[in-house]
Parts: structure tokens; C-alpha cells; sequence
């Protein structure tokens, strides 16, 4: 019998590519709640859970989880750090995918971020550029946001060497800094790269998404794996195997 999902901000962009590509993944909407609704009744009835809301929602919707044994793909991004530190905790109770990008795309642009860090090294200025439709909430996007963690992993810094725009500064780009910036317009489903500049040659990696289908794919993707494992925080990387 096809595993039966519960969408949890059922009636927003993600909420509705879920929905509509449930069917051609083989599961089975189950329920499909929203802002006001009885999520711990439509919860019973359902194998796991896949979220799209806000950020405001991961606690109450962790707690339910942990309390029913269900467990979660969480692609709601815009936590905090500290935030998201408590929150991991209550997650590991439960089976949990927690990714801020589901993109097959761009979790293999992860992967090559890391590599052509380690490569590259200090001599080659990093800078994150994101772009995202004029409707998103948070900023820098939860990719940009790993994307940053993974440079600062493997350049051995912290987060202090983040340059949020550059707005007021003065004086010549020091070689510690990692530089991100956020663009906002339109309907750009989410466009990030990675600029890594040395005197005399640039390299850029670029992903850019074009139908918020990807994240979905990738999440319904998720679900199928984590119904099978024991409980942990887990991203797409364990997904699609590639750590
Ligand atoms: P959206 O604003 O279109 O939809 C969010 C929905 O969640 C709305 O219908 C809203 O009413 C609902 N919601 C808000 N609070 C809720 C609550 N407490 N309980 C239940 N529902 C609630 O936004 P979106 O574009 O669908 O994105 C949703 C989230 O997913 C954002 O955080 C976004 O950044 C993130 N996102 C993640 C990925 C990924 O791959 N991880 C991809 C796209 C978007």
C-alpha cells in the first residue's frame, strides 16, 4: 500500500508541488493541513510527515512527530543558528530529513563546493550570490546558508567571516572574509553560485532552478528513504548517498 503523507503548510507553493507530485512517486496524500488546522487528528491517520511552512511552526510540528513516532522531511528554512540547535535536538527522536535544499542539483553543488574549497584554498576569494523571487521571507536563503557553512567547514573559519553585502565598509577585502549576497525580485524560483576569484582567473559554480518541482521530487525522494531508518538528523547527502 503507498505511503500515505501528510503535507504541513499544504496551502503554500511547496506545499502544492508536494501534492502534485505525490501521485507520480507512488505516495499517497494522506492529509493536507494548513495555518489553523487540527494537525495532531489529520497526523494519526498518516505514515510521515513532509513541511513547507515557517519557521515558527518546526517546534509544535517536531513535538507532535516525536509524540505519534512519525517521521519528518523538514524543508522549512529561516531558523536561527541557535534556533536550529535546539530544534536538531528534538528532531533526533525521530527519522528526520532536514535539508535546506532538496535539489538533486544542488546537493551535488554542495558536493562540489566542498571539493573546489579544499582545492582552491585561501588565495581564491569566496563569495555566495543568491537569488530568490520578491515573495521570499528569509534571507540569505537555507542553501546559501550551507553552502557558507560548508566554505567555513573546510577553510577552518567561523562565522565571523561572513560578510553580509558589504554595506559601510571600508578598506581592501581581507583574505579570511566570505562574502554573501542576497537578491531579491520577481518570480526567480532560486538561483545560487560560488564565486572563487584569484588575481588572474575566476571560477563560478552556478545551479539554477526553474520549477519548484526539483524541491519536491527531491523531498518525496526523502521520504521513501527515511520511513526506513532509525532515528537521527539526516540530509539529502545521506539521500542520495553522496557522503
Ligand atoms: P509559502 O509562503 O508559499 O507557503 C507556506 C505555507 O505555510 C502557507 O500556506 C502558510 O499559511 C503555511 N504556514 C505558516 N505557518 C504555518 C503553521 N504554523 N502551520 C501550518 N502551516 C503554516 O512558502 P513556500 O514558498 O511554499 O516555502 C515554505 C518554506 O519552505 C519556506 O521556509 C521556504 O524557504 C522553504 N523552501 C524550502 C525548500 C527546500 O528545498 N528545502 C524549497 C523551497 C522552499
Amino acid at each position: 500500500m503507498a505511503l500515505k503523507i501528510l503535507i504541513n503548510g499544504g496551502k503554500g507553493r511547496m506545499g502544492q508541488a508536494v501534492a502534485d507530485a505525490a501521485g507520480q512517486a507512488g505516495l499517497a496524500v494522506g492529509a493536507s493541513v494548513d495555518v489553523g488546522d487540527d494537525i495532531k487528528a489529520a497526523l494519526a491517520t498518516c505514515d510521515a510527515i513532509v513541511d513547507f511552512s515557517a519557521a515558527g511552526a518546526t517546534r509544535t510540528l517536531l513535538e507532535l512527530a516525536l509524540a505519534q513516532h512519525k517521521p519528518v522531511v523538514l524543508g522549512t528554512t529561516g531558523h536561527s543558528a541557535e534556533e536550529k540547535k535546539k530544534l536538531l535536538q528534538l528532531a533526533a527522536g525521530i527519522p528526520c530529513v532536514w535539508a535546506g535544499n532538496f535539489s538533486i542539483g544542488v546537493n551535488l553543488l554542495f558536493a562540489l563546493t566542498r571539493r573546489a574549497t579544499a582545492i582552491l584554498g585561501p588565495d581564491y576569494d569566496t563569495e555566495v550570490i543568491e537569488m530568490h523571487h520578491r515573495f521570499k521571507k528569509d534571507a540569505p536563503s537555507g542553501t546559501a546558508a550551507r553552502l557558507l557553512e560548508i566554505i567555513l567547514e573546510e577553510r577552518k573559519l567561523g562565522a565571523e567571516a561572513l560578510r553580509h553585502g558589504r554595506e559601510g565598509m571600508t578598506g581592501a577585502r581581507q583574505p579570511t572574509e566570505v562574502g554573501v549576497h542576497a537578491l531579491r525580485g520577481g518570480d526567480v524560483v532560486g538561483d545560487h553560485t560560488v564565486m572563487f576569484a584569484a588575481l588572474g582567473e575566476r571560477i563560478e559554480l552556478t545551479h539554477r532552478a526553474s520549477d519548484r518541482a526539483i524541491f519536491a521530487r527531491g523531498a518525496l525522494r526523502a521520504v521513501e528513504w527515511v520511513v526506513n531508518q532509525p532515528p537521527g538528523v539526516y540530509d539529502m547527502q545521506d539521500v542520495l548517498g553522496l557522503q
